[in-house]
């Protein structure tokens, strides 16, 4: 066990070594990101997000499978946001909303679960050109295969700028790691989380330390299938002292957490699924 954790380590390390890119780093991020908030403010034009992939049906055009990916167009860039379980369920979701693969600039994997890198070579093979945003701590196979296809990947530890306006929270979580992704917007922060394996108030927490910032959104798996109602309720109380406005959870949010975040958030709940489109 040992031994192996060691390899991989060692792997890792290697293959870090042969990044080609390397991603600013949010070392002072609270200060670094304010700074440049300022700036973004005026270049931030109009942010657009399509839920590409998830079990819940939104547009009866398209097809579900369990997992998730969500397209975020900001600034001229597109970014794919986890990949559901399969490529092909992916890609003719992709087709029928009018999305190029080859348009694609920036693939950000929130974590390693099966339902939400399944579809990373579908996208790849139809576009190499693309630069694929991953926890460090995803295996060297995994890096490599990336490669393999002629991509580039970046790790990711702490907090980071991904494009203009987009950021990840860095690798959180003390057990399965996942980075959300966090997009400035005029209304306020949008919180996307794949599986919210870390918690998605710890999520929250997070972004809102790094940013201080208001909350305007947090969309996504929040990872409460079979959660008692008394634990479903105590988050919606802790994401609303956070100050978030609005929710929309999908995927691995269980439709026990469906029903009471609408009921709680009112007006402020926002019904998701495979083809919803958001724009802001
Ligand atoms: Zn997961
Ligand atoms: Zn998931």
């Amino acid at each position: 066990m040992v031994l192996s954790v060691g390899l991989v380590v060692i792997c890792c390390v290697l293959v870090r070594g042969r990044v080609s890119k390397t991603p600013k780093r949010l070392e002072t991020p609270r200060k670094e990101v304010l700074e440049k908030s300022s700036m973004k403010e005026k270049e931030t034009g109009q942010v657009k997000l399509t839920i590409v992939y998830d079990n819940n049906l939104y547009d009866e055009r398209l097809r579900t499978g369990w997992g998730f990916g969500c397209l975020v167009e900001v600034d001229g860039k597109n970014i794919l946001f986890d990949t559901g379980a399969d490529s092909p369920t992916l890609l003719a979701n992709m087709e029928t909303l009018g999305i190029d693969p080859k348009e694609i600039d920036i693939l950000v994997l929130s974590h390693i679960h099966g339902d939400h890198v399944g579809g990373v070579w579908g996208v790849l093979e139809a576009n190499s050109k693309v630069t694929v945003f991953l926890p460090q701590s995803f295996p060297a196979s995994f890096k490599e295969k990336i490669k393999s296809y002629g991509a580039d990947f970046v790790d990711i530890f702490g907090p980071t700028e991904i494009s203009s306006a987009v950021f990840s929270t860095g690798e959180l979580g003390d057990g399965i790691k996942e980075q959300s992704l966090v997009v400035k917007t005029k209304r306020g922060l949008v919180i996307i989380t794949g599986c919210a394996h870390p918690g998605v108030v710890n999520i929250v927490k997070k972004a809102k330390e790094l940013f201080g910032e208001k909350i305007y959104l947090v969309l996504g798996g929040f990872h409460l299938g079979g959660a008692s109602d008394s634990k479903i309720l105590g988050i919606i109380k802790d994401l609303k002292a956070l100050g978030v406005q609005k929710s929309a959870p999908c995927h691995c949010s269980g439709d026990r957490a469906r029903e009471l975040f609408e009921k709680e958030f009112g007006d402020d709940y926002l019904e998701v699924g495979v083809g919803k489109e958001i724009r802001l």
